[in-house]
């Protein structure tokens, strides 16, 4: 064995973070021992229910079964989100999981659907989405990538479940590959006098857990990467000025629906996410506009079925730590940063961390050119995703409230006004760097907020007209044929539940 390499990893935090990094370095890596402290007493953030589908990935690298899964974590399927009375009150759209119709001659699609429209002649966008109209017709079906040019192949999907459940899930896991979990509060972190690095983390019963390497999966506190290293933290929250939650589970009134709602409201907004058993709620806020008991009373007010749970209430700030990784610590999940869930993103971010941490292992030199890079990474994959959902409170003509009034015109990032102009101006969508969300998605969000181009590509006029038409009825109809042929989301639930 490599004399340098790492042979004991400490993971600090038993919430989705850590068993997700737990699950997934026992999984990968042989030879190193790998302990998880996590506290009852302290215990996790509880929220996190709703993913993205590269989620998928994960689960298929840690070898887990799809149906396994859906049974063990009350999941149901996610065909996106819809957004009610985020652009002007009264709208309503759905920022879909796939592609909307097809490329042609080379280009997006969105660049003819513009022209159609601008001809007169285009039928809503949501008609060119699979997962937007499967998912308001409450159908679902895997995508086909075998069967090309078929409409199910523009098909993507993720999940919605019980975040509790999918870390119990993950811990049976890890603990199956040799994770030792340890109960209790972490009270003290040793360090070397000459490294700064973290040697051991002690329980308030005095045992102490040593180790090369320390993922700090605290939640928001940073035990090890704020508390203990001082790292360091950018607030973004003047772009993202909501600072509070409050969660409530209600019981199912209909059939779970393949999507998540997220309705905006005059101090924020609320989610509603569909799970087999229940329905998981929850009022993002700000506290300047808001007070807490309002929030509930407000979250309260728009259940659709007897709560079951007591209010959660959750306090954050939007922002980034400065190093997510610095020495032998590396931080994940909402110890490492925090975008507030409108796009649920966390989970996506944790597993990308993990993802950046495997290519970028390192051995106990800890290569700062690599924990730089690792941080260079980290920032742009959170500064792309922090641009996307500025969008969605900047693309707005609201001016119901003080919120809505202070989104609509506070001053954007750079890269953000810079990525709207160029939409406004001929409806080109850059995606740069592989990032997270596609043309797709910035598509449906900026046209689903009122943002239009003045021009679309000049090339997409090279298709006459009348073939343009022709096209653009034939992928509607086999859109409009695939849907109806979908059995729905409850039978499609039924046949895993029966196994
Ligand atoms: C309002 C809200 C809604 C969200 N919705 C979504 C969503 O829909 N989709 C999504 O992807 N993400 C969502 N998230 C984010 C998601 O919940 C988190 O990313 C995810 O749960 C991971 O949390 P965590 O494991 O980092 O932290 P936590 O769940 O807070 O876990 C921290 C762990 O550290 C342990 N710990 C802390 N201090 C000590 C100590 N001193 N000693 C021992 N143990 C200690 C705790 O016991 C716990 O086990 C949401 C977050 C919020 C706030």
């Amino acid at each position: 064995m490599d004399p340098l390499a790492i042979r004991r990893i400490v993971v600090v935090g038993g919430g989705t973070a850590g068993w997700m990094a737990a699950a997934a370095l026992s999984h990968m890596l042989t030879g190193v021992e790998i302990d998880l402290v996590e506290s009852e007493a302290i215990g996790t953030v509880g929220v996190g229910e709703a993913t993205i589908p590269h989620i998928l990935y994960f689960n298929r690298l840690l070898g887990i079964d799809e149906a396994e899964f859906i049974r063990q974590t009350g999941a149901t399927f996610k065909l996106g989100i819809e957004f009610v009375d985020w652009g002007r009150i009264g709208d309503r759209y759905f920022h879909p999981f796939g592609t909307y119709g097809q490329e042609m001659e080379g280009l997006h699609f969105h660049h003819f659907w513009y022209r159609q429209t601008r001809l007169g002649h285009a039928l809503p966008l949501d008609r060119f989405s699979i997962g937007a109209q499967a998912a308001a017709a409450g159908r679902f079906q895997r995508p086909d990538q075998a069967r090309p040019g078929s409409p199910l192949g523009t098909l993507n999907y993720a999940y919605q479940f019980d975040a509790g459940r999918y870390a119990r899930f993950l811990r049976e896991r890890a603990e199956a590959r040799g994770v030792r979990r340890s109960e209790g509060r972490i009270t003290t972190v040793r360090r070397a006098a000459e490294t700064g690095h973290v040697e051991a983390v002690v329980l308030e019963d005095g045992r102490a857990l040593g180790g090369d390497l320390f993922i700090d999966c605290s939640g928001f506190r940073g035990l090890l990467i704020d508390q203990t290293l001082a790292a360091g933290f950018e607030d973004w929250s003047h772009w993202l000025p909501c600072d509070r939650a409050v969660a409530r589970a209600c019981a199912r009134v209909d059939a779970p629906m393949p999507y998540t709602r997220a309705t905006a409201v005059a101090a924020g907004w609320r989610w509603r996410i569909p799970l087999q058993a229940r329905t998981g709620n929850g009022f993002v806020y700000c506290s300047h506009y808001c007070d807490d008991e309002a929030a509930l009373r407000s979250l309260d007010a728009a259940l659709d079925g007897e709560p079951l749970s007591n209010p959660n209430v959750l306090r954050f700030k939007a922002g980034l730590r400065r190093k997510a990784w610095d020495r032998n610590v590396v931080a994940l999940g909402l110890a490492a940063g925090f975008l507030e869930p409108l796009e649920s993103t966390s989970i996506h971010l944790i597993q990308s961390g993990i993802a950046r941490l495997l290519t970028n292992f390192p051995d106990r030199c800890f290569n700062q050119h690599d924990i730089d890079y690792y941080n260079r990474r980290t920032r742009i994959e959170y500064e792309q995703v922090r641009d996307f959902i500025i969008l969605h409170y900047a693309a707005t003509t609201r001016d119901d409230s003080s919120l809505w009034r202070h989104c609509r015109t506070m001053a954007l990032p750079a890269s953000l006004a810079e990525r709207i102009a160029i939409f406004r101006e001929n409806g080109r969508l850059y995606r740069h760097d592989n990032e997270l969300f596609s043309e797709t998605s910035w598509l449906a969000v900026l046209h689903g907020q009122g943002i239009a181009p003045k021009r679309q590509h000049p090339l997409a006029h090279q298709l006459p007209e009348q073939e343009l038409d022709r096209r653009m009825a034939h992928i509607a109809r086999a859109m409009d044929l695939t849907v109806e042929r979908m059995p729905s989301h409850q039978d499609i639930l039924d046949t895993i539940a029966g196994g």
